[in-house]
């Protein structure tokens, strides 16, 4: 059976089935790391997306969260920690805390995950559910992650969830050597690029990856 002929999970009555589903789906859209499909498994993406929407919340696409903001596809938040090659040793930044889901999903793959978002009401509620959730290797700052998080570099891992026209530089200096960043580059309201950011010894190897969409990267705090 394809994709467009299965009923969306929504219509379906049974939650297990619909979990169940979605996990199909990832895979058939090429998330197949087997530590991330178990993550992605593990949390429950109904607890990241509440109100209107939360009887979509196992359906593979881009969903509205509070400050404007959008929780990112499933499968994309799958290809991105795939990309990422995130090993259970390593400290990983992600800009762009929105729901705080991508940042549940790292924590079990990773020893340590700090995330920073512009807005505070992000941080405060995805910090509620971190705690629900028993993850206690999470540590959620307001911040304008354009700089990046420098009292707490290098990182061995980045993952930047809103879209920059250039990788930062901040972003690029505070990367371990042997070090991957993951990010969507390109004008804010056109498709934008995933790009695979290797730093080695004597400079940086960029990879393009595929064609996403991302919420734009802004400079500053939020308003709330
Ligand atoms: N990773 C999120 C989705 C993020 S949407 C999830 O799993 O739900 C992009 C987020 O980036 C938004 O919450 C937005 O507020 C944040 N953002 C945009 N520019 C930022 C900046 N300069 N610093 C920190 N966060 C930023």
């Amino acid at each position: 059976m394809t994709d467009e002929a299965q009923p969306a999970p929504h219509l379906q009555d049974d939650p297990q089935e619909a979990r169940m589903r979605f996990l199909l789906t990832l895979r058939s859209r090429g998330v197949t790391d087997a530590r991330v499909l178990a993550a992605m498994e593990r949390i429950d993406r109904g607890r990241f997306v509440r109100g209107l929407f939360e009887d979509r919340a196992y359906d593979d696409t881009p969903l509205p969260i509070p400050c404007g903001q959008t929780i990112s596809q499933p499968s994309v938040v799958g290809l991105m920690s795939q990309a990422l090659a995130v090993g259970p040793r390593d400290t990983v930044l992600e800009i762009g805390t929105g729901s705080g889901y991508q940042a549940a999903i790292l924590a079990l793959l990773c020893r340590r995950v700090y995330t920073v978002d512009r807005h505070r009401r992000l941080v405060i509620e995805a910090e509620a559910q971190f705690a629900a959730l028993g993850l206690t290797n999470i540590t959620a700052r307001v911040a304008d992650g354009s700089r990046g998080l420098p009292e707490q570099a290098p990182f061995d891992r980045i993952l930047v969830t809103a879209a920059a026209e250039d990788p930062p530089g901040p972003l690029l200096s505070q990367l371990k050597i042997g070090g991957i960043m993951v990010l969507p580059v390109g004008q804010s309201d056109a498709v934008q690029t995933l790009l695979r950011v290797t730093r080695h010894s004597d400079g940086y190897e960029y990879d393009e990856l595929r064609q996403v969409r991302f919420v734009p990267l802004v400079e500053g705090l939020g308003q709330t």
